[in-house]
Order: C-alpha cells, then structure tokens, then sequence
C-alpha cells in the first residue's frame, strides 16, 4: 500500500472490521471484487441485527408495551439518519422498502393507477438495470403511455443531445440510475433533473449504486425520488430506501393495501395513514430498517470523501494494471466520469471461462450481462467480466486480479 492510500484510509483497520474477507477461497485468501452486487459486512453491523433480535425485538407501531416503543423509537430513528444522509426535508418523505427493485416498482404502480396514462411518456436511458426497465414497461403496457430510450456512445455515457430532443411536453417521468452498475459511469443527474423540470416532468433517480460511493443530496439535485438498497451500502439485505418529495407523495394512491397504512377502516370507506406510513402496508423489515441505520454510521465514520477518493485511486490503478498486462483488453465503459468498476473482455475469450478460473484461484468477479442487457446489445457482446472494487480493496489485491487473469488467458487462449 502506497503512502497517499494510508494517507486517505487506514485499510488494514478497516479490513478487520470485516470477518469474512478473511477466509480462503480454494485455498486463496479472498478477493472480493463483486461489490457492485452487493457489499460485504461490518462487524458493527452483523453485531447490531443480533442486538436488535437479543434486546427488543418487537413489532413496531402498535404496542405501548417497552419493547414495541423501543423498536419503534430505533427504527424511526433510523428513518431520520437516512434522512440526514440523503438531506431529505423531512422524514416522512423516507420510506423504508425492501430495496431499489421494490422502491421503483412502488412508484411505477402507484403512478399508474390514474396518474400516468394513454398519451403521456416515460423515459429511460440504455444504461438502467433491468429493475429501471421493465417495471416502466409494464406500466406502458397496462396505460398506454410509451417508453422513449436515452441511447450511449461509444464510451458509456447518456447522449445529452438525444435526451434534450426526447423530452417534450407529454413526458411524465424520467428515471434514470446515478450510477450504471455495469460501466461505472456516473450520469449528470442534476442536469437531467434539471433539464426534466423544464418540461414539467417528474424525475426519479436510481441511486443503487451511487450511495454506497458519494454523498447524496436529494434537495441539491432536486429530485423528485431517489431510491437505494441497504445490502450494497454495507447494510442487510431486504431493506431498502424511496425518498420522495412530499408534495408528490401525498398526490400518489398506496400501492399496497393492509395494516399500518390505514387511518380507519371500514367495509364502507377505509382512509389512509399519512407519510411514510401510507406507504409502508405490513410489518415492515424492522431489524433491517434499523442496521441501515448502522451502516450508515459505519460508511460515515469511514467519511464519504475519503471514500471516493481511495476508490478513484483503485479505479486508476486497475484500469492501468489491466492495460499494461493486455494488449487485446478491451474495456467496455470509459466514460469521463466513473466510479470503481472495471467491466472488460480479453481478446476473443469468453468471460464466463476466465470467471470460472478467477474464482479457482480465490477471486470473486462478476460476469455476464449485469442485468444490463440493453447495453451489452449496444457493445454487441454477450456480457462482460466485471471487477467492482469498495474501500476495503485494495492494490495487491488488483495484481493478485490480474497475475490470475494471466494464468486464466494463458489456459483460455
Ligand atoms: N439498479 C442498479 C443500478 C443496480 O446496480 C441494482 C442492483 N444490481 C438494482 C437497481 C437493483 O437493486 P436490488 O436488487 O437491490 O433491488
């Protein structure tokens, strides 16, 4: 480890933090470099949901009983370190879902029960998760609205140009990711907004792979939702994050109907709950809504600025390493702006083949298409091997990456 890493970050320390880097994988010490799928834990975190089930398990909202208002009090206070984090107005305006498929997925049917419809359009972009894709699609299928692409270039990056002519006055909504999970790049989405606004359109903001990278600011970007998920943040699975601005939320019908989310029911009329609870039907994840709320502290503690600017130097490193051992790399993804993932292909190999190997040799990558297929079909490649890369990686563990991608080209070719 260099000096100006040790500099940012103390990784030794903060690789202790986290149990299961240390294990060998086929007889290799690990290499974690699937982080854009999910992140790995803090003992501070695994630590915190068995407290949580040890200390006041207990469902939340209903009880007056000590345990119930204790659970609700630590799950609530959670809601308002999400809302600091993301400098939401209010927390009301947080909801708490099972993660950034289901935060789309609520707004795509609440949207479409009456306030998107025939004539009206929605517009993506060719860099979205198959979760920022079809649930729009289905929405379209079942109002008639219609479906408008942002396309790339050849680096990675949304065709600005394209975007300005695509947005008109029958756009409704555009949703587009902050980050793509696939190329790394991060998309101007202040502008987008920005730009959206103009044309009177609603914008939501798929921040699955940006919260685990910089800091958010909902009320700076102006954006009308911004949804994330707890596990790629260093937090459990199954929770998840839909911020939306009040105005909007209380304009929109509940997606899903039952307990919590009721004022008062009966088989004449039943009235709502206000936010977020209107939103919230069900016993909610409690134990994951409040861990979110540790990992939050332990991504703080490290410092968000710190962050990035250690994962930028990997992403240099990395993408330098590879280009100097390759010469039939190709790297698919070099926008201007990016954060620390490195999808690629060597030569004419196929990437799951040299996944297969890496993982011998202890090294978890991800390959295949990333859920991404609208932009391996732009590359005209079946998929790619991708190294997403988080705080706790670091340099030798990029050489140890590329001396196996090495062996693996030596084997394949
Ligand atoms: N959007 C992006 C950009 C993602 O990276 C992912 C997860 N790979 C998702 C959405 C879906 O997230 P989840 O599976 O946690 O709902």
């Amino acid at each position: 480890m260099n000096s100006s890493e040790t500099a940012l970050l103390d990784i030794d320390k903060i690789r202790e933090d986290f149990p299961i880097l240390h294990q060998e994988v086929n007889g290799r010490p690990l290499v974690y470099f699937d982080n854009a799928a999910s992140t790995q834990k803090p003992k501070v975190v695994i630590d915190a949901i068995s407290d949580y089930y040890q200390s006041i398990n207990s469902n939340v909202h209903r009880g007056v009983h000590h345990l119930s208002q204790k659970a609700t009090d630590a799950f609530e206070a959670s809601r308002e370190k999400v809302r600091v984090h993301l400098n939401a107005a209010e927390a009301a305006e947080v909801l708490f879902t099972k993660g950034t498929t289901d935060s789309i997925n609520l707004v795509a049917n609440s949207l479409g029960q009456g306030m998107i419809g025939e004539g009206d359009e929605i517009i993506v972009s060719q860099l979205e998760h198959h979760s920022n894709i079809v649930p729009w699609q289905m929405l379209c299928e079942r109002s008639g609205a219609k479906l408008k692409v942002i396309p790339i270039n050849e680096k990675g990056e949304l065709r600005m140009e394209v975007y300005a002519d695509l947005l008109s006055s029958k756009t409704k909504l555009v949703a587009v990711n902050h980050i793509s999970n696939a190329l790394g790049t991060i998309n101007p989405v202040k502008e987008i907004i920005a730009m959206a606004h103009e044309k009177g359109a609603m914008v939501l903001i798929d921040g699955a792979q940006a919260v685990p990278h910089l800091a958010v600011d909902v009320q700076d970007l102006d954006a009308d939702f911004y949804c994330f998920s707890g596990h790629k943040i260093f937090g459990p699975t199954g929770i998840g994050v839909l911020y939306g601005k009040r105005h909007i939320l209380e304009a929109m019908p509940p997606y899903q109907g039952g307990g919590e989310m009721i004022a008062e029911v009966s088989f004449e009329k039943t009235t709502y709950a206000g936010l977020p609870h209107k939103f919230e039907a069900g016993t909610p994840h409690i134990e994951g809504g409040i861990v979110l709320g540790t990992a939050i502290d332990y991504m703080n503690s490290i410092g968000l600025d710190a962050i990035a600017a250690y994962e930028k130097e990997l992403l240099e490193y990395g993408t330098a390493q590879l280009k100097a051992a390759f010469p039939d790399l190709r790297i698919i993804g070099e926008a201007e702006d990016k954060t620390s993932v490195i999808s690629f292909l060597i030569g004419a190999i196929h990437p799951y083949d040299m996944g297969v190997i890496l993982d011998k040799l202890g090294i978890a990558v991800r390959t295949g298409h990333h859920c991404t297929q609208p932009i391996m079909q732009h590359f005209d490649i079946p998929g790619t091997l991708r190294a997403s890369f988080a705080f706790y990686n670091t340099k030798p563990e990029i050489d140890k990456l590329v001396e196996a991608l090495k062996k693996a080209v030596a084997m394949l070719s």
